[in-house]
């Protein structure tokens, strides 16, 4: 068939898809409203596809095949980097769960959308004294997150006003602080990533197919690295190394090891295998899951694989404690610079970001910067859907069509430990990360040239750290900021979260 001749399967199906929803009336297929992003190129918009939002928890992208990691922790992510886009350089907002959830939910900033802990000074899980030594000295003020503030337009309402039936099987417990709410069809509760994806293949054979489906599909294995070791042997015998326990043993508590330095780092590598392992497992089982998918034949679906923010190795200890960095951790888990939610450093922020679609190119890999902020509109142009409000991010579509960018700023901010600070990101390469006390200096780095942020230039580069410093100012006062509401916090989420490493609110 000459396709000169015929329509594009594409083709057809947007025109269907067109006349359909003009008969039923249930959601604008042309995006033509105040509220929507610009109309994407014709070649690349599928309107009315599926979605599915495929987020790893803790998943730093360095750790990936696609994104030069050093073993093979990603084959599913790889098929979908060769049949889809990379996008190399991708910001999370914020180094924890609750803020940078709420981004990718809707599109907004941590000060704009309110969950967390926003413009305090603030340590999520200020521990009980005597467990584990005395009571950190920061925060003086609250302790407690914030929910995702009422008025703000999520992802959810956003494909459910559309039309879409939407799903969440969400496994982190701060989807409890209001990340959850909107969804029509959401299960919460911790889960392996096998019992994830049985959940969402159950749901999508029992759906209505005559309205599309926007699922999400939040994976904390890697964060909680022991919850899946009986499902992921596999994995783990690709990690073990000689001379060590096996992986999946008794991990043993790192805190009591920080000052020796000979038992303590190969108890990091431990660590750290375990968490290959552990990204190995999801991948597989995201893999088994497209799989099914495809067997099922759902429809056109756009598939965005991403991570909230990353996880440390003490890959920033040194640079850190030279700035006067304070973690408040310091006087129960004694271990600085290890786990999330304590700094701004790649590590945490750098995160994945992979989209496999109708019409998309495959194999292209973006090296300008983009950020968790950018996803609700880009899944709204690329399917037609109308945006419910501005978000703080834009529509990737033009970027993916090669059409000239603005290349903007990005930022990261609300810490779950520590002293505020935001990071800025500008188009050039560079991250400034401004601490908002005078207690730290800010840092400097040149993510082109130092990737891992090893040398800070802020003392040697100074007219580029203050034309940032003014940059960063001018743009801040263009982003919207609001206050989250106070947490009701009940007794089984604080519970779920301690399990988790975070909370022991007082
Ligand atoms: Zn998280």
């Amino acid at each position: 068939m000459n396709a000169s001749q015929e329509p594009s399967r594409a083709t057809r199906r947007r025109a269907l898809v067109a006349s359909l929803c003009a008969a039923l009336g249930f959601f604008s297929c042309d995006g033509g409203s105040d509220t929507s992003p610009a109309p994407a190129p014709p070649n690349l918009s599928e309107p009315g596809a599926n979605v599915l939002l495929l987020v790893v928890d803790t998943l730093r992208a360095d750790v990936l095949t696609p994104y030069g990691g050093g073993a093979d922790t990603s084959p599913t992510l790889s098929r979908m980097a060769d049949a889809g886009v990379v996008f190399e350089q991708c910001r999370a907002s914020s180094p924890w769960t609750l803020p940078s959830m709420g981004s990718i939910l809707t599109g907004l900033y941590p000060r704009a959308h309110g969950a967390g802990l926003v413009g305090i000074e603030r340590c999520v899980n200020r521990r009980p004294e005597g467990k584990y030594g005395a009571a950190a000295p920061i925060p003086e003020e609250g302790t407690k997150a914030n929910r995702l503030a009422d008025d703000v337009a999520t992802i959810a309402s956003t494909f459910a006003n559309a039309g879409y039936d939407t799903y969440l099987r969400s496994t982190n417990p701060y989807y409890s602080y209001g990340l959850s709410d909107d969804f029509e069809r959401a299960e919460r509760g911790s889960a392996t990533a096998e019992k994830v994806v049985d959940w969402g293949l159950a749901e999508l054979r029992k759906r209505d197919a005559s309205r599309p489906y926007f699922m999400t599909l939040h994976f904390i294995d890697v964060h909680t690295t022991k919850l899946s070791a009986k499902g992921m042997q596999q994995d783990m015998a690709l990690f073990e190394r000689e001379g060590r326990p096996p992986l999946g043993a008794e991990l043993r508590n790192w805190a009591l090891y920080t000052d020796e330095r000979e038992e303590f780092e190969p108890l990091l590598d431990d660590r750290f295998r375990m968490y290959q392992a552990c990204a190995r497992y999801v991948d597989r089982q995201i893999g088994r899951l497209l799989k099914s998918i495809e067997r099922m034949d759902t429809g056109p679906l756009y598939v965005v694989f991403t991570s909230d923010h990353g996880e440390e190795f003490r890959d920033h200890w040194d640079v850190d404690i030279a700035s006067g960095h304070t973690d408040p951790r310091r006087n129960w888990e004694k271990v600085l610079g290890i786990g999330h939610g304590q700094n701004l450093h790649q590590a945490l922020t750098h995160v994945p970001l992979v989209v496999t679609g109708p019409n998309l190119p495959a194999g292209l890999r973006v090296s300008e910067t983009v950020g968790l902020v950018d996803i609700l509109p880009t899944l709204a142009d690329l399917t037609g859907v109308e945006l419910l409000a501005q978000t703080d991010g834009r529509s990737l579509v033009p970027v993916l069509a090669g059409a000239p960018s603005e290349r903007p700023a990005y930022i990261s901010e609300s810490l779950a430990y520590g002293r505020e600070k935001t990071a800025f990101y500008t188009s050039d390469g560079y991250v400034l990360i401004q601490p908002r006390s005078g207690a730290e200096r800010p840092q400097l780095f040149d993510l082109a040239r130092d990737p891992t942020e090893t040398t800070d230039l802020y003392s040697a580069e100074t007219d580029r750290a203050r034309s940032m410093l003014d940059a960063l100012k001018r743009w801040e006062s263009r982003l919207a900021s609001r206050q989250g509401e106070r947490s009701v916090d009940d007794a089984e989420t604080l519970e779920l979260l301690q399990d988790l490493g975070y909370a022991g609110d007082e």
